[in-house]
């Protein structure tokens, strides 16, 4: 063995106790359950990976999700990767991403949603990806936009363009969950508009958000889109908001 692959060696066993000596002052919490999080793994838990609901409706083109919008887009492909309950396994963690300035989690969800993408045939399947604008106020006060740092993930795993500033949104709307079903189709409707028409003619467009519950704000940022010509739209969610 060389000499400097022995002191790799000393190094990383030194940098791995460096991490446990670390974490026995300042543990580190699994995001989802709370417990604490072994050395080895990173943000979510080993047992909370594996229970993540998933909708694993991937490689069927016509699932419940793209059942629900068929009669309002005409999407390719409707996508969601986990299903959200109601203090289920993912509500925690979109609530540290969008409440807890966790930027890290984002990009991490993003990644686990671009493996399975890419698992399942989809890298290079669409050109150009847009993730659901925020308000530029929203903007301001959050300092970040959640879904940027989703796409920010899934395209560190697949081959697609990432467009941030394609589309604006032109009004706030209201916190989404105080208000009822059909003042959340008022609120969204019509609010989106391209302001780089050229980058999306042509193209197979594929919209992101973090999670989908009516669909209103894919139906509105569809209708912006596809004024433009689009070849195809397609929609991706990271996760699926479930009646029960
Ligand atoms: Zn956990």
């Amino acid at each position: 063995m060389h000499k400097v692959e022995i002191k790799r060696i000393k190094l990383d066993s030194i940098s791995s106790i460096w991490k446990d000596f670390i974490s026995l002052i300042y543990p580190e919490f699994c995001l989802s359950c709370k417990n604490e999080l072994l050395s080895a793994e990173n943000m979510i838990c080993t047992s909370c990976r594996a229970d993540l609901p998933k909708t694993n409706h991937f490689d069927n083109q016509q699932n419940e999700l793209w059942t629900k919008f068929r009669n309002r887009v005409d999407f390719e492909y409707a996508i969601a990767y986990l299903k959200f309950y109601k203090k289920g396994k993912v509500q925690p963690l979109l609530h540290s991403l969008k409440y807890h300035n966790n930027q890290e989690i984002g990009i991490h969800l993003g990644n686990m949603f671009g493996v399975e993408l890419k698992q399942n045939g989809f890298s290079g399947k669409f050109d150009l990806l847009i993730p659901v604008p925020l308000h530029r106020t929203k903007l301001i006060k959050r300092g970040y936009n959640q879904t940027d740092l989703i796409a920010k993930g899934i395209a560190e795993r697949v081959n697609v363009t990432v467009g941030n500033n394609i589309v604006i949104r032109t009004q706030a709307t209201k916190t989404q969950t105080k208000v009822s079903k059909t003042e959340r189709w008022e609120n969204v409707a019509d609010r989106f508009e391209v302001t780089k028409p050229e980058a999306i003619t042509g193209k197979h467009v594929v919209l992101l958000d973090d999670i989908v519950t009516t669909g209103a704000t894919f139906d509105a940022l569809a209708d912006a889109v596809l004024k433009h010509k689009p070849l195809k739209i397609s929609m991706l969610a990271l996760a699926e908001a479930q009646r029960h």
